[in-house]
């Protein structure tokens, strides 16, 4: 938060990979290069005096690192400013992200419209929990303005959604439904794990806050959990209220090591998708493969719109295999490269069977709704060689015909 003076003058314009390598960066006395981490769960005070301002908030400062932490900070300064928000706040995961926004915004009687297709706990977290304190909510289909539309009520505070979609690749037009909401009042909520802001940044785009799992690619070597929310000063107190309170923190070390991660972002973001586009081509092609879904495909519905709103299309793409599931069972459990994991956003290639471990909770109606076919697999594209990716997918693809 921005709670000290403005240090980063210098980085006023700087473009995303300026940011992603130096916005945050505060060099002690010690003039370390790289960013300090700060393990300490608590401050000292030079006097009584200052321990009285800094705890009645009169005086900026570190008190407890439930709320406050130099490395955390240096990490919400930079997911701001790669966000263009004017704050942000870190958390000690996705679910803790998206739990304290709605803790800080939501009262009792209130009510959320969400995307059909959204990460399953998210759903969990609305529909079971939040339910349990008076919180409604209502579920439509991403891609269907007029249902957004129509599902709003008085008490609508809060629009939340994914895009592009996990596992089919849909693309929300999120100029339009941000006009949505604010025709009516309410706030529009971006979960941008997918894309991260080297790919696209909806606050541009008119959405007023942005939610991170940090675990996913903003980390991009599966090696910790974290998260973070993004979006207007005045927002981001009300969720760092939350935080101080109930303790939902991000670690001093996470928080590094998500600033590594974030160094190369771009690069890395750029590389997934690449290889990501070159497999859904290959194998749209493939004989035993059915249908392929990734937004950068021509003939995907969401192309045009992930064109103009992304500046790619991401790593994670689906297909059917030509059968059900015993055939998309058969292609899974021969790869040898691409490890078997529900996990994104790793350098790792990883392969699910939505039908039966994401999206496994669904009815079987829920299912056929959803387009979560028997036989449909998502790969989560990684940093391995691409060529080394089909030849793994071949093995299992080569049986099955
Ligand atoms: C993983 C994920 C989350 C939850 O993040 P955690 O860090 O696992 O709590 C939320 N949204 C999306 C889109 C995700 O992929």
């Amino acid at each position: 938060m921005a709670e000290h003076n403005d240090p980063f003058e210098f980085l006023h314009g700087a473009e995303l990979d300026t940011l992603a390598v130096r916005a945050g960066q505060v060099r002690t006395e010690e003039g370390e290069h790289g960013e300090p981490i700060f393990v300490t769960s608590s401050y000292v005070f030079d006097s009584a005096a200052q321990a009285a301002a800094r705890f009645s908030g009169e005086q900026p400062g570190n008190v407890y690192s439930r709320y406050t932490n130099p490395t955390v900070r240096t990490f919400q300064d930079r997911i701001a400013a790669l966000e263009g928000a004017e704050a942000a706040v870190a958390t000690a995961s996705g679910m803790a992200a998206i739990l304290s926004t709605c803790m800080a915004l939501l009262s009792s009687g209130d009510h959320i419209v969400c995307s059909r297709s959204v990460f399953g706990t998210t759903t969990v977290l609305f529909g079971k929990y939040l339910q349990k304190f008076g919180v409604q909510i209502d579920l439509v289909n991403l891609t269907d303005l007029d249902a957004w539309e129509n599902a709003i009520k008085p008490n609508t505070r809060l629009l939340f959604l994914e895009t592009p979609s996990n596992p089919l690749s849909d693309i929300a037009d999120i100029r339009a439904l941000a006009a949505i909401a604010h025709a009516h009042d309410a706030l529009l909520v971006v979960d941008n794990c997918f894309c991260t802001p080297a790919l696209q940044r909806p606050l541009e785009l008119g959405a007023d806050m942005v939610i991170h799992s940090a675990t996913k690619y903003l980390d991009g070597q599966g090696r910790c959990l974290g998260g973070a929310v993004v979006g207007k000063a005045e927002h981001m107190n009300e969720v760092l209220g939350f935080i101080r309170t109930c303790g939902p923190s991000m670690s001093p070390f996470n928080a590094w090591v998500f600033l590594k991660g974030l160094e190369t972002l771009r690069l890395r973001m750029e590389a997934h998708s690449a290889s990501a586009l070159e497999l859904a081509r290959w194998l749209d092609k493939h004989p035993n493969v059915e249908r392929v879904f990734y937004a950068g495909l021509e003939d995907h519905p969401g192309h045009e719109l992930a064109k103009r709103q992304q500046t790619a299309f991401g790593g994670v793409l689906s297909f059917c295999v030509k059968g059900g599931r015993e055939e998309a069972w058969r292609v899974i459990d021969a790869a040898r490269i691409i490890s078997l994991t529900a996990n994104l956003g790793d350098a790792k290639s990883t392969i699910v069977h939505p039908a039966t471990t994401t999206h496994g909770r669904l009815s079987p109606e829920e299912k056929l709704n959803a387009g979560i076919t028997d036989n449909l697999i998502r790969v989560a594209v990684g940093l391995e060689a691409v060529g080394d990716l089909k030849k793994d997918l071949e093995r299992g693809l080569g049986q099955v015909g």
